[in-house]
């Protein structure tokens, strides 16, 4: 492991600044370069003579610098111009570069250069801004002259630096151990582990490449499958309690709620019920969109629960939202379950603060019987007395990891606690039955009575006058406004850019004198909680961020949700943005701007947020109207457990379940295949504390 675990830091030509940048995106070792892969690829490969190109194209040339000098602009004196002229045996061409005045003193007369780029001929063929790279005699060309690769950018780091690390990274390649089976992979033709690393970052061929994304893909599906199977049967060999169903108690606390429950709530709750009722474990996912009311049905469940002694324990993801949810339940409940809530910094039982002491006592004599927190409740010192029910809001993981850690909270012997795992994220149908076929599933496909749905526009560029306007009157009325920006990863993984761009121009501009606020992921997650809290107590009349408010607060007096760019992002994820108006009282709006012309395709897919409040068709069309060919990776993408893989991925999904089934049916334990089986608990590890 010499090679792979060397600190980026130390490789040559990675100063200290780049060095951090590098970690800010989570890489410090070569290993960690070499499984970060590039978010897209350029096609530079055509190699040709001079005498060959014509303007328009895209090409590589490659022949001596005759002669190079900067001058300034005839348009800007400020510009620096910098012009040389490239020949090669069948001719020769010009070459422009702007603001890079450097280049005089690497590019000088007689030095052999790769250029690649798009010919232009408006003052005669050139090449305009090319990418350059010295040709050594040994070095094989990176830039140029081939599929380049493109990735995540932030701080100083440029393409060049990244993939400086990138060849280091494939350099440590040969200890990467295969641990594919060998059947499947002859039986699918997959490229060898090794290969296909090298291939991700600088491949041969777009066939080559290709081959290399499929293999990836397989692995982190197969992984995925495996962990899934194996923990589903791992869990039916594991007993619960059985809990039964206390109808007099819940038919009261339905009673008592200051809303009807809808048809589909009503059926959750008696499902959820049902499955508790028996010693198999409960592995339920709830799914409902936003605001159709799965917080209550977590509620009436730990109702029942709660009447025959067994405690609740509920994962939120944030501090807010724990907080949040815990207000909601105890307004719904307060009179029926004794609540609290538990969180890093703050732990009370019926909204009264208390000591940590006295709330970790409270939980292990059962004297709470539904606790709201964060991850702060998987902490060791905190026991249950029972624990019968898990409700997981918005995770994506279903819960293995939390369940692992809470199973040996409580003090008596009853096995591990039922799961319930909650999810505003609408997966298609026909996908989730390949991905998490064997997990039952409850769905919220009604809204409470009442609502109103969001009314949606797409903004062409230009035509932003009336959105202001409409955004300025609401913050006027004493309403807020939420601005989405999202992230263009060449140069700004962390939003930071983008964010402030627009905070910039909106402050300055048609905003000028409203209370603007920013919240992108280079904060702290305590900085941006003050954010968000400050915005909730209506502090500030804009919030401008990244997607950090997807899944995020209940801001009721939040009316306007403007995303720019909204071609760039997934259609589940702009109705999960959408989904963030709308909540209160008033009437609200939601903007989707295009930052650039709409091809037919990205405008279908913008109309169908138009046409459709419904998450689940959403996710469906965004199923069949995003390309395989589409950009993989990216937190965009909306499917978040993998690397790679998208939705659109479902024959691979398909054929990874098929092999882990096989796998687990010859073997639980996978004892045949010992490096199969260290890169499972490997992923598992991955998955459980990422
Ligand atoms: P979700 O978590 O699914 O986004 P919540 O459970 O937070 O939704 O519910 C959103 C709001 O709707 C809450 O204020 C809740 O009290 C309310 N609510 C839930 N169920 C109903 C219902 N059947 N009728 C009216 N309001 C409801
Ligand atoms: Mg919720």
């Amino acid at each position: 492991m010499a090679c792979l675990s060397q600190e980026i830091s130390m490789v040559r030509g990675v100063g200290s600044v780049k060095a951090r940048d590098f970690a800010r995106l989570g890489l410090q070792t070569l290993e960690q370069a070499l499984y970060d892969f590039p978010f897209r690829y350029d096609d530079l490969s055509n190699v040709l003579q001079i005498a060959e190109v014509q303007a328009g194209m895209k090409v590589t040339v490659q022949g001596r610098i005759s002669a190079i000098e900067n001058r300034k602009s005839s348009q800007s004196r400020r510009m620096m111009v910098t012009e040389a002229i490239v020949e090669d045996g069948s001719g020769s061409m010009k070459a422009t570069w702007f603001h890079q005045g450097f280049l005089t003193k690497v590019l000088k007369p007689g030095v052999i250069v790769s250029l690649a780029g798009k010919v232009d001929d408006r003052y005669g063929l050139a090449l305009v801004n090319p990418a350059y790279e010295v040709i050594g005699k040994s070095s094989t060309a990176k830039h140029t002259g081939r599929i380049v690769p493109i990735y995540r950018l932030t701080g100083a780091l440029t393409q060049k630096s990244r993939r400086l690390v990138a060849e280091k990274a494939i350099v440590c390649v040969p200890e990467v151990a295969e641990w594919m089976p060998e059947y499947i992979k002859t039986d699918l033709r997959l490229q060898p582990l090794g290969a296909a690393l090298r291939e991700m970052h600088f491949p041969e061929s777009a066939e080559t490449k290709d081959k290399a994304i499929y293999r990836l893909k397989f692995d982190e599906f197969l992984l995925h499958q495996l962990l899934h199977a194996k923990s589903r049967r791992d869990l039916q060999k594991q007993k619960a309690p059985k809990i039964k169903f206390d109808e007099k108690e819940v038919k009261a606390a339905i009673s008592e709620l200051p809303f009807t429950l809808t048809g589909a709530q009503k059926k959750a709750v008696w499902a959820i019920i049902k499955d508790m009722d028996r010693t198999e474990p409960m592995n339920r996912l709830l799914e409902g969109d936003v605001g159709s009311g799965k917080t209550a049905v977590a509620a009436l469940v730990a109702v029942n629960a709660a009447a025959s002694g067994w405690q609740t324990s509920m994962l939120a993801p944030t501090e807010i939202l724990a907080e949040q949810h815990a207000k909601t339940l105890e307004r719904l409940l307060g009179n029926r379950l004794r609540i609290a809530l538990y969180t890093r910094t703050k732990r009370r039982i019926h909204g009264k603060e208390v000591t940590k002491e006295q709330l970790l006592e409270a939980l292990r004599n059962g004297d709470v019987d539904l606790v709201v927190g964060t991850h702060a409740l998987l902490t060791e010192q905190v026991l249950f007395m029972r624990l019968g029910l898990i409700v997981v809001d918005e995770q994506h993981r279903f819960g293995v990891k939390q369940r692992q850690a809470l199973k040996d909270k409580q003090g008596d012997k009853d096995g591990i606690p039922h799961l319930l795992s909650m999810t505003a994220t609408p997966i298609p149908r026909s996908l989730a039955l390949v991905v998490y076929g064997d997990l039952d599933r409850s769905l919220l496909d009604e809204y409470p009575a009442g609502r109103q749905p969001i009314a949606t526009h797409i903004v062409d560029v230009g035509r932003e006058g009336e959105a202001y306007a409409k955004m300025r009157q609401d913050m006027d009325n004493g309403r807020q406004v939420f601005v989405v920006c999202p992230l263009i990863e060449e140069s700004d993984a962390l939003g930071v850019q983008s964010v402030n761009e627009v905070f910039s121009s909106f402050s300055e501009g048609p905003f000028a004198g409203y209370r603007l606020a920013m919240l992108h992921g280079k904060l702290k997650t305590k900085e941006k909680d003050g954010v968000m809290r400050a915005f909730a107590a209506g502090e500030f009349d804009m919030l401008i961020a990244t997607t950090v408010v997807e899944v995020g607060i209940d801001v009721q007096n939040a009316t306007v949700m403007y995303v720019e760019g909204a071609e760039r992002f997934g259609l589940a994820q702009l109705h999960q943005l959408r989904g963030r108006v709308g909540r209160g009282e008033h009437g609200s709006q939601c903007y989707l701007h295009a930052s650039a012309m709409l091809s037919p395709m990205a405008k279908e897919r913008l109309m169908a947020l138009v046409n459709s409040q419904d998450g689940f068709e959403l996710a469906e069309a965004d199923l069949r109207l995003r390309g395989p060919g589409d950009v993989f990776g990216t937190r965009q993408s909306g499917f978040e457990e993998f690397k790679l893989g998208t939705y659109a991925d479902i024959d691979v999904i398909s054929k990874a379940k098929d092999f882990a089934k096989e796998l687990l049916d010859q073997d639980m334990d996978l004892k045949q295949y010992p490096k199969l089986r260290e890169r499972m608990m490997a992923y598992a590890q991955e998955v459980h504390f990422e």
